[in-house]
């Protein structure tokens, strides 16, 4: 399955609702600039290895392009232009004044040394030096991505640049010019979102049993909220195996944490093998776990993860994306079908770049927030975004993908007539 070709499903959908001007149509169907780059690393034991870098600058109609890099084994150009254009989505969703892009290298991080790992890093930055800046396009971490690379990356840039650029990059570590709460935003804005839907379907939160697939930033840290707001949180996922707790009674995020940081896997015991005898609990495939009965499904880890085959299985009410794209175009239709609510990734994980967006501002005004202060600003965004998107899917009768298409293809395209095509 082809993520862009998805992605473009997805606009033509919203755009024949909105009876898009065709000009616009046309610009938003192709990224504004594709750069592809070599990136030579000398590895540890002298030989030469050289990467594949991408970046992708969809549309900077409504402000700099903004997104993260990915470092994993499949990044290929058709998912980044993907990425960039679900961006350029998000940020107008949340209505912040930003553009879209994204970045990739082909690469299994878990395979290099922390000074590899650190070269090439630069090295990507190099490549693309003349192409960003704060003013341009302004990175971001993604999957396998982490602080430190995003401080590794700054600290290139600046020694090009010749002075200290923190606004080159956000998801920096707060010392050298983070924002509080970015390491948590991208969950607390789907938490957020989450609220705001089972108040609208009158659901409390502690009858609601939760499956998260995928357990690194994005899903970790929306177990952490979620166990401590009181929901079950009943089964867990990574790449190498799922956990699901047969009693229903949930997990304590903490203790899977603390498992995980030991074994390198999700599990909830210390016995040393993954076919344990324990009673309460389960070792699935990622695949069974995603159709569990459940009430809320949360998706953090990779595109493509409900498509048509398995979409007719899913048992959870509500479906929260976290991931980017991890819902085909066609399982959309089955799930809406269904009477499954689906909170789209575009709404759900927008908090990540909305308070990315605030660490570029602090940045160039060298003025920083506490915690507090981000996260009251997060909330009223994503709080209006959901209403705003509810509201459109209510009145159009869609689902609320297409409710956020609809908001945000009109402001895009506002912004491109606007300008002039
Ligand atoms: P991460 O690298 O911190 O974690 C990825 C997790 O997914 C890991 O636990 C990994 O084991 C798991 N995983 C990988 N392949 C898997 C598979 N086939 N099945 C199940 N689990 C698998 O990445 P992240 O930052 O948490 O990103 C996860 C998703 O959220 C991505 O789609 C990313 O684009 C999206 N996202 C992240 C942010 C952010 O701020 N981190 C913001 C917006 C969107």
């Amino acid at each position: 399955m082809n993520p862009f070709q998805n992605a473009m499903t997805q606009l033509k959908k919203a755009s024949d609702i909105l009876n898009l001007d065709p000009d616009v149509l046309e610009v938003l169907k192709k990224p504004k600039r594709i750069l592809e780059a070599s990136i030579p690393v000398r590895m540890d034991d002298g030989t030469m290895k050289v990467f594949s870098g991408y970046r992708v600058q969809y549309n900077d109609a409504r402000g700099p392009f903004k997104g993260g890099i990915r470092y994993h084994h499949e990044v290929n150009l058709n998912e980044v232009k993907a990425l960039g254009f679900w961006m350029t989505v998000k940020c107008a969703t949340v209505g912040i004044p930003m553009g879209g892009g994204k970045g990739g290298v082909i690469v299994k991080p878990q395979l290099l040394s922390w000074s590899e790992l650190e070269k090439l890093s630069r090295g990507y930055i190099r490549a693309f030096a003349d192409f960003i800046g704060p003013e341009k396009d302004i990175p971001a971490p993604d999957v396998y991505t982490t602080p430190q690379i995003m401080a590794w990356m700054m600290d290139e840039y600046s020694k090009i640049k010749g002075y200290n650029c923190p606004a080159i990059i956000t998801g920096k570590p707060l010392r050298v010019g983070g924002s509080a709460g970015r390491d948590t935003a991208t969950a607390q804005g789907g938490f957020y979102v989450t609220e705001e839907l089972l108040k609208k379907l009158k659901i409390k939160p502690k009858s609601c049993r939760v499956i998260i697939q995928g357990f690194g930033n994005a899903g970790c840290n929306m177990a952490d909220l979620l166990f401590h707001a009181g929901f079950k949180v009943i089964g867990y996922s990574d790449s190498k195996t799922a956990i699901i707790d047969m009693k229903g009674k949930g997990f304590d995020s903490h203790i899977i944490e603390k498992i995980k940081k030991k074994k390198g896997y999700v599990d909830v015991c210390d016995c040393d093998n993954i076919k344990c005898k324990c009673k309460d609990h389960k070792h699935l495939t990622n695949e069974q776990l995603l159709i569990q009965d459940c009430d809320i499904l949360v998706l953090a880890a990779l595109e493509n993860q409900i498509t048509k085959d398995n979409a007719v299985k899913i048992k959870a009410k509500i479906v929260v994306e976290l991931a980017n794209g991890p819902t085909t175009p066609e399982a959309d239709e089955k799930l809406f079908k269904k009477g499954i609510y689906l909170l789209p990734d575009i709404l759900t994980n927008a908090g990540g770049v909305t308070v990315s967006y605030f660490e570029w501002v602090q940045n160039l005004q060298s003025y920083y927030w506490t915690k507090d202060e981000v996260f009251e600003k997060l909330q009223k965004i994503m709080v209006d975004s959901f209403n705003r998107v509810y509201d459109l899917a209510t009145e159009y009768k869609v689902d609320l993908r297409t409710g956020a298409y609809l908001l945000a293809i009109g402001r895009i395209a506002d912004a491109i007539k606007e300008r002039g095509v």
